[in-house]
C-alpha cells in the first residue's frame, strides 16, 4: 500500500489539528531524560545489504515476519494502526539493529510490528529516495511522539550525523540472538 494511500486513512487534516492540540499543550522534549519513541533507524550505506532476510531467505523470513506481528495482534507497536486484510493493508515487521562502534558488529536486537508509516520513518533516508511523502511522515512521527516539530528535527539531524560517521565502518553480522529468539533453539 502506498504511503499517500495512508495518509488519506491517518486522515492528515485530522492530524494536524491534533498535533497542534498536542504542541499547544506540551513542552519540548527533555532528550537527557526522555527517548522519542519512533526514532529514525537508519542503516549505514556500509551495512545497505546486510539483513536477516537476504541471510535466511524470503520463505523463513515471511514465517518469521508472520509470528512477530501475530505476536503483536498484527497491530502497530507505536500508533495502534490495524492490519486490514481483506484490504490488503499489512503491517510490517523491522529488524531492530544495534551497532557497536568499538567491535564493528552489527547485532540484531530483535524485532518490531510496525505499520507502514512507522516503518518508513525508521527507514527515513530510503523513504526520501523512494520519493514517499515526507511531509506525511514528519507529521506522523510527531504525532506518534507527541514531541515539538523542533524536538523531531533536531532528531533527524542527530540521526544522519550517527549515519555518517556508521557509513565509514564496515561492518561484521550478529544473527546469533535472533537464532536463539526465533527458532526456539
Ligand atoms: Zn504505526
Amino acid at each position: 500500500m502506498s504511503l499517500l494511500k495512508l495518509k488519506r486513512l491517518h486522515g492528515k487534516k485530522n492530524v494536524m489539528k491534533r498535533i497542534n492540540n498536542i504542541m499547544a499543550n506540551s513542552n519540548p522534549i527533555d532528550f537527557k531524560k526522555n527517548r522519542l519513541k519512533l526514532r529514525l533507524h537508519l542503516i549505514p550505506s556500509s551495512a545497505f545489504y546486510s539483513n536477516l532476510r537476504k541471510e535466511i531467505g524470503p520463505e523463513k523470513w515471511s514465517n518469521i515476519s508472520r509470528k512477530i506481528r501475530g505476536d503483536n495482534n498484527f497491530k502497530c507497536m507505536f500508533c495502534g494502526w490495524k492490519e486490514n486484510r481483506s484490504k490488503q493493508e499489512y503491517t510490517h515487521c523491522h529488524e531492530v539493529w544495534k551497532f557497536n562502534k568499538e567491535t564493528k558488529v552489527q547485532f540484531l536486537k530483535g524485532f518490531e510490528c510496525l505499520c507502514p508509516m512507522c516503518h518508513a520513518v525508521h527507514h527515513w533516508g530510503y523513504s526520501q529516495v523512494r520519493g514517499e511523502d515526507m511531509e506525511a511522515l514528519f507529521v506522523h512521527a510527531v504525532y506518534v511522539n507527541k514531541c515539538t516539530i523542533k524536538d523531531f528535527k533536531n532528531h533527524i539531524k542527530k540521526s544522519f550525523k550517527v549515519w555518517r560517521r556508521r557509513s565509514a565502518i564496515k561492518w561484521s553480522l550478529d544473527l546469533n540472538k535472533y537464532s536463539k529468539m526465533v527458532f526456539g533453539k
